[in-house]
């Protein structure tokens, strides 16, 4: 239901969001544009809470402030403004985003709810990114810049436009809602040294994103289907399912570390964790987070070692 005139839709339907701008990065450009009216004030009438980082699939305010959109559906701003068009293909159906959706609008406080396992785990380790060129070119066509919502998924590293490593702010620099407006300021940022995890994590986004959902998820269930059918893990205590397990969360905290290495005490924390069980993470319905999922991808098809057949008796 489109919610009556406001100034928050006033304000929306008059400050056009950008083609493929991050809709984390568009609130805080409608803030800095709303100088009359207080950012609590938005907020209560859109009904939604501040967002206090970034980084989730589909926040709480996202879906809170999705009716203020006049000319753009949930699911349009999902796959354009929030990601969806890469992080759907590891979802099985649409299903998972209705209802969380549905449990996010219902109006009792309620502790943190996330789309995907190990999302909140991953929240430490979420930077905000841009590509010094974009950002150039966004401030020649309009003025200011835009964070670029392709340049968000957490496993791209590379503007593939211009072949440039993205630069990186960290969540933990961005405190409540006023992050400064200096934002873009490269000399706050870093620039990951990249590796070949890196460059294969960005290359199977860049992939991802080309072949388009459906094609993902065919691959996700393929893959899935493959591995269960051929660890012979699948039995619950079984002494293959212990060492698959224990590579596996090894594999995990070698290919974190490469990819965040000043995040260690976090990276130590998920050892404790369901994400090093590899059959919750295969087996289970509830959607498992894309950087794990590919993770877990890379090392089942490169690194897992099976003894050999005799040595299973
Ligand atoms: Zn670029």
């Amino acid at each position: 239901m489109m919610p009556k005139e406001t100034f928050a839709s006033l304000l929306i339907d008059n400050l056009v969001i950008k083609e493929d701008e991050y809709l984390f990065g568009y609130l805080h450009r409608l803030i800095q544009f709303s100088e009359c009216h207080s950012e609590a004030a938005l907020f209560r009438e859109m009904d939604m809470p501040a967002p206090r980082r970034f980084g989730e699939a589909v926040p709480k305010w996202a879906v809170r402030m999705s009716p203020f959109f006049s000319t753009m559906s949930r699911a349009e701003l999902i796959e354009n403004h929030l990601g969806g068009g890469f992080w759907r293909g590891f979802l099985d159906s649409d299903s998972w985003i209705d209802s969380h959706a549905h449990v996010l609008n219902i109006k009792i406080s309620m502790g943190a709810y996330f789309l995907f396992r190990a999302e909140r785990v991953l929240f430490s380790f979420q930077s905000l990114k841009f590509c010094p060129k974009c950002y150039e070119e966004s401030v020649q066509k309009y003025g200011f810049g835009i964070w670029r919502t392709k340049h968000q998924d957490m496993t791209a590293f590379i503007c593939h436009e211009h072949e440039e490593v993205l630069y990186h702010r960290e969540n933990s620099d961005f405190k409540g809602f006023k992050h400064s407006d200096d934002f873009f300021d490269r000399s706050k940022c870093f620039q990951p040294k990249l590796t070949v995890l890196h460059r294969w994590l960005d290359f199977e986004t860049a992939r991802i994103r080309l072949k388009g959902v459906e094609a993902c998820r065919e691959e996700m269930k393929l893959h899935k289907r493959v591995f269960l059918e051929s660890s012979f893990c699948s039995e619950k205590d079984s002494p293959m399912r212990e060492l698959v397990k224990e590579q596996w969360a090894k594999a995990l905290k070698k290919y974190l570390l490469t990819l965040y290495p000043h995040h260690r005490k976090n990276i130590e924390a998920l050892a404790h964790t369901s994400m090093v069980d590899p059959i919750e993470l295969m087996a289970c319905r509830k959607p498992t987070h894309p950087l794990i999922f590919l993770l877990f991808k890379l090392f089942s098809l490169y690194e897992l070692e099976l003894p050999s057949p005799e040595l299973k008796s």
